[in-house]
C-alpha cells in the first residue's frame, strides 16, 4: 500500500520539494499549509506519517505535535519535525513531545526520504502479520485490507476504518459521537450524520460478500457490529 505521508508547512516552495520527492519515491504527499488544514486531512484519511514544520502561522508546530501525541487515534503516527538552523533547544522540548525525529532546514529530499524510511520501519516493527477475524470476516491490519470468506472487500479508507474499529470492538452499542470520536478522532469537526453516510457505504461494500448484517442498527443507540444472530 502507498504511504500517505502529511506534510505540514506553509512555505509553498517547500511543500512543492517536498510533494514531489514523495511521489518520486512513491509515496503520496498529502500538503497542508497549517494545522487546521492538517486536521481536515486527517479526518479523510489517517497517514502513515506527518511532516511538521516548526514554525506555522495559527497553531505552532510544536503545539500541534503535543496535540497529535496526546490523541487515542492519532498518538502512534509517526512525527517529524521540519526545524530552521539554531532552534536546538525547541528540538530538545520536540523529541520530549514525542515527535520521533527532526530535520534541519535546509535539507536534501534524499536526507528527508531516508530519514522517513527510518521512522517507519522503527514505527512499524510489526506492522504486518497482525489479523483479526469475525465471523466471515478477516482483516489484515499490516496491509490494511479486509476479506470475506477469501475474497477482498472493496472499501474506502473512512469504511477501512470503521470496519477495523468494529472488527476490534465487537458486540458493543456506540453512539454516533463514539464512532466519530473513535474513528474520526475527537479534534475532528463532522457531523453526526457523516458516520450514518460511512455506515451506508460500509454495508453496501460488504453486501456482496453477505456480510453487511454484522452492521446493526441499534435504534435510539447507535450501531453495533455483531456476527451473533
Ligand atoms: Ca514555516
Amino acid at each position: 500500500m502507498t504511504q500517505r505521508i502529511l506534510i505540514v508547512e506553509d512555505e509553498r516552495a517547500i511543500r512543492d520539494m517536498i510533494s514531489f520527492a514523495l511521489r518520486r519515491a512513491s509515496m503520496e504527499p498529502v500538503p497542508c499549509e497549517d494545522a487546521l488544514a492538517a486536521q481536515h486531512a486527517i479526518g479523510e484519511a489517517l497517514p502513515d506519517l506527518i511532516l511538521l514544520d516548526w514554525m506555522l502561522p495559527g497553531m505552532s508546530g510544536l503545539e500541534y505535535a503535543r496535540r497529535l501525541k496526546r490523541e487515542e487515534l492519532t498518538k502512534e503516527i509517526p512525527v517529524i519535525m521540519l526545524t530552521a538552523r539554531g532552534e536546538e533547544d525547541d528540538r530538545v522540548i520536540g523529541l520530549d513531545t514525542g515527535v520521533d525525529d527532526y530535520v534541519v532546514k535546509p535539507f536534501s529530499t534524499r536526507e528527508l526520504i531516508a530519514r522517513i524510511k527510518a521512522v517507519m520501519r522503527r514505527a512499524n516493527p510489526g506492522a504486518d502479520g497482525q489479523v483479526v477475524k469475525q465471523g466471515d470476516l478477516v482483516l489484515d491490519t499490516g496491509a490494511h485490507r479486509a476479506f470475506a470468506k477469501g475474497d477482498t472487500v472493496t472499501l474506502g479508507p473512512t469504511e477501512y476504518r470503521l470496519l477495523s474499529f468494529f472488527m476490534t470492538h465487537p458486540e458493543r452499542v456506540y453512539s454516533r459521537g463514539q464512532l466519530l470520536d473513535q474513528v474520526w478522532g475527537s479534534n475532528v469537526y463532522v457531523e453526526e450524520r457523516t458516520v450514518d453516510v460511512h455506515i451506508r457505504r460500509l454495508r453496501k461494500s460488504l453486501e456482496p460478500h453477505s456480510a453487511a448484517h454484522y452492521v446493526q442498527t441499534v435504534r435510539g443507540a447507535g450501531y453495533r457490529f455483531s456476527t451473533l444472530d
